[in-house]
């Protein structure tokens, strides 16, 4: 606990430093998906469940994770497409979490976002130079005048050809319609560009170009990028921090080496141990998760990796793990890493014992109800036929 308020009091001042481009505190972003006949919500899928961390100007964190991990809503919730839920979003200082559509337009320019698929995410009746140009006119990021020298200069930085400005999306290939997503997002001068999943649906060779131009850009102009990613190759290559998500949670947040030196968590060393060796000679110790991810809708109890985890304890069955800075800037949440947990593992083991005790004579107590109803309803439909077998002897005998 005090190294969760030692967190906050780090966050709070990180919020107002002018190397923190973004800073997230406690982000939740929750989907209804039961309501009563009131209309109020009885079930959720917390798809963003309590998220913090910032990132600092002119770098690039990664967010990693399995499909369905919540990477891709938190990237949208904090561009504000999905309204928080709870926590706070600050932008250069400036909290974001409850601007209005309308106060919001005067960061939509700030923030960009690059999307995963090329093919969809390109408007197909228009031109390469009109898709660029539409958002320098709307938000008159130069005079009217000057807007077609900008949109060729955007295009040769993003590595498209001057003759490309009249041709239509369909045209291009994979990574040309994604370096023209690239350069429509550039075009507005954003200082921050949330991408996702922006190479995965490429080919290698071209992820590759994509990356090395990502980074080129990020080099020249100071961008500042949030990686949503589950190849954690490329993660390794562009990220200085990286954030693993389960579940909606996180699980893990520090310096890229130190992540990939020193993963704490089971389920970094899990997702690590798939990363590809360039070196013949070591050989790979892949650690494979049993099972499938839970539903988020109905997440387990205590800590939500346990169903797979393989050193999973008892009181991991029923007591969530606190988000704890182990190492100098290395997060992690979970049991091994808290020292008050692991001396007390004893204690914990009987607090286990007796939940599952009360646990087991609750199912035990419904089980008896339900047999008991059972059996009153059986009696009561004996009953009835008696009466009406009585009622047909009845009419047989008049007869
Ligand atoms: S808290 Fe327990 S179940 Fe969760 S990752 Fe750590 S050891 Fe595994």
């Amino acid at each position: 606990m005090e190294n969760l308020n030692r967190e906050n009091e780090k966050n709070t001042s990180e919020a107002c430093s002018d190397d923190v481009i973004l800073r997230v505190e406690h982000l939740k972003k929750y989907f209804p998906i039961e309501k009563n006949l009131l209309g109020a919500t009885t079930l959720s899928l917390k798809a963003v469940d309590d998220i913090s961390f910032s990132v600092k100007r002119g770098t690039t964190i990664g967010v990693v994770g399995e499909s369905g991990c919540g990477k891709t809503t938190l990237g949208r919730t904090i561009l504000k497409l999905y309204e928080p839920d709870g926590g706070k979003i600050f932008f250069e200082g400036q909290e974001l979490t409850n601007l209005n559509k309308k106060q919001m337009r005067r960061f939509r320019t700030d923030i960009q976002l690059i999307f995963q698929d090329p093919y969809s995410s390109l408007p197909p009746r228009m031109t390469v130079g009109s898709i660029i140009a539409e958002p320098v006119y709307v938000h008159k990021i130069v005079p009217k005048a000057q807007v077609y020298d900008y949109v060729i200069d955007i295009m040769q930085k993003c590595g498209l050809r001057p003759q490309y400005f009249d041709r239509y999306p369909h045209e291009f290939s994979g990574g040309q319609r994604q370096r023209i997503c690239i350069a429509r997002a550039l075009a507005v001068k954003p200082k921050l560009v949330i991408c996702d999943e922006p190479v995965s649906a490429l080919d290698v060779s071209i992820q590759a170009q994509i990356i090395n131009l990502l980074k080129e850009l990020q080099q020249t102009i100071g961008l500042t990028y949030v990686f949503i990613s589950h190849d954690l190759s490329v993660v390794k290559y562009i990220t200085e921090q990286i954030l693993v998500m389960y579940l909606g949670n996180v699980m893990e947040l520090g310096e890229t080496d130190e992540i990939f030196d020193h993963p704490l968590h089971p389920y970094t060393k899990a997702l690590f141990s798939a990363v590809p060796m360039p070196n013949p000679d070591v050989k790979m110790q892949r650690i494979i998760l049993e099972g499938d991810i839970p539903s988020p809708a109905n997440p387990p109890a205590g800590c939500k990796f346990h169903t797979r985890c393989s050193r999973c304890m008892n009181v991991c069955r029923f007591k969530a793990p606190e988000y704890i800075e182990a190492f100098p800037n290395h997060f992690v949440a979970c049991h091994l890493y808290n020292k008050e947990v692991m001396e007390n593992l004893a204690a914990y083991d009987a607090e286990y014992e007796r939940l599952e005790a009360e646990r087991l004579a609750r199912l035990e107590e419904e089980r008896l109800k339900k047999e008991h109803g059972r059996r009153k309803t059986g009696s009561a439909d004996d009953a009835a036929d008696g009466a009406a077998g009585g009622e047909e002897k009845k009419e047989t005998e008049i007869r």
